[in-house]
């Protein structure tokens, strides 16, 4: 049966960064319907799962205020929480460094944000498939239609509104993982170098078992496909697979304009992932809170919705630069050969090394 209704947002996408949207959006007295071609959203799981803590979050992105409003994630979204990363090159020696990190059970992650955001007041439709969006109307694959006075792409990196209405491409890297049985210890590992070209592998420790995975530019790849480099790094550790995934990252940082007419994009649509470090999750809900915030003021009081993007370069924009420059430098560096870039991960380098895996300034003048 096809459906209608009217709405002062509606939301395609209901994960990070479209959850959090409508959280705040709904919680700030605006109608929300979030709009999503999964049920439950969240399933099946793609993800690392790997998220700074809170106290972490606030020595990554300093000039973002009320972490703890932000991230109330429950314990049980939390596998694990870790406080070393070892950051490893080809020749396998970790760099060691303190970091606080908490290991997620994503998809229960993710049904918290939902919760969060349905307890405010927002509405969500589920396994329903958008196909496009004309003018203030969002259309369905079952024929149903919906209008609605501002519409958010929060669609993740095949968003329809992206796709449709925005000419701007970003670079996409293949990612592969997957889940396996085993004690893999207390430190999250971030491997750098041939295993990955143009990207990184990882192997995070959950409760039990761990999230081991990789992404690849495939310009990088010298012919070989990401199946073989994942099965290659995988078959590293030894254990039993439960569970494999795949999916696509955006990572060359935020594109330019988040916001057209009545449209925005966040999350992923609108490359909110620091392509340094592949984080995506927190770095969607900082944009999701901006963005449901100033929708709400926009229909109490006119606030232009370009508010969006100004407060999004005041709180991110220092901390995205870094890290866009960083991976740039990388995936110069890493086209190296192994025996190069381990001489180069060394004590001399370690600060710098740090500096661009957290998105500072890796340098003093850049
Ligand atoms: C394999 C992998 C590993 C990753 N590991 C990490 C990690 O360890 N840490 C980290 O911080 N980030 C990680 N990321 C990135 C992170 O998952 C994303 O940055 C984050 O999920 C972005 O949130 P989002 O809400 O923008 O998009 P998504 O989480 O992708 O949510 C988009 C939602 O939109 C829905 N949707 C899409 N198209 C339509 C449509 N046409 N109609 C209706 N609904 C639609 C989808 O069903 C989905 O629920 C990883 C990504 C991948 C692929």
């Amino acid at each position: 049966m096809t459906e209608s209704s009217h709405h002062d947002v509606i939301v395609i996408g209901g994960g990070p960064a479209g959850s959090t949207v409508a959280r705040y959006a709904a919680a700030n007295g605006a109608d929300v319907l979030v709009i999503d071609g999964r049920d439950p959203i969240g399933t099946p799981l793609q993800c690392g799962e790997l998220v700074p803590s809170n106290e972490e979050m606030r020595r990554l992105c300093p000039n973002v205020p009320e972490m703890d409003d932000l991230f109330q994630t429950p314990e049980a979204a939390i596998s694990r929480r870790s406080t070393k990363m070892h950051i490893v090159p080809p020749s396998g020696k970790a760099m060691k460094f303190d970091f606080e990190g908490l290991v997620l059970n994503r998809v229960a992650h993710d049904e918290a944000l939902v919760d969060m955001a349905k307890e405010n007041g927002a509405k969500y439709l589920v396994d329903s498939h958008v196909t496009k969006v004309e003018g203030n109307t969002v259309f369905l694959r079952n024929g149903s239609t919906y209008t609605s006075k501002i519409i958010v792409g929060a669609g993740g990196h095949n968003d329809p509104l992206r796709r449709d209405h925005w000419d701007e491409s970003s670079l996409k890297i293949p990612v592969k993982f997957v889940l396996m049985d085993g004690n893999f210890g207390d430190a999250v590992e971030l491997h750098f170098g041939s295993m990955a070209p143009g990207g990184y592998a990882w192997m995070f420790p959950k409760s039990s078992g761990a999230n081991i995975g990789l992404g690849i530019q495939r310009s990088f790849a010298k012919g070989r496909s990401l199946n073989e480099y994942t099965d290659e790094f995988i078959s590293k550790y030894d254990g039993e697979i439960t569970f494999k995934g795949a999916g696509s990252l955006p990572m060359s940082g935020t594109i330019d304009t988040f916001v057209k007419g009545n449209y925005m994009l966040v999350g992923d649509a609108a490359g909110m992932v620091l392509p340094s470090n592949g984080a995506g999750i927190t770095i969607a809900m900082v944009g999701g809170r901006i963005a449901g915030q100033v929708i709400a003021e926009h229909l109490t009081d006119g606030t232009p919705l370009q508010e969006f993007e100004h407060r999004w370069n005041k709180q991110m924009g220092g901390v995205m630069r870094n890290s866009k420059r960083a991976f740039k430098i990388g995936s110069l560096l890493f086209r190296m050969p192994n025996w190069v870039l381990n001489l180069m991960f060394n004590f001399m380098t370690r600060g710098i090394i740090w500096r661009a895996v957290t998105c500072r300034r890796m340098f003093w003048l850049i």
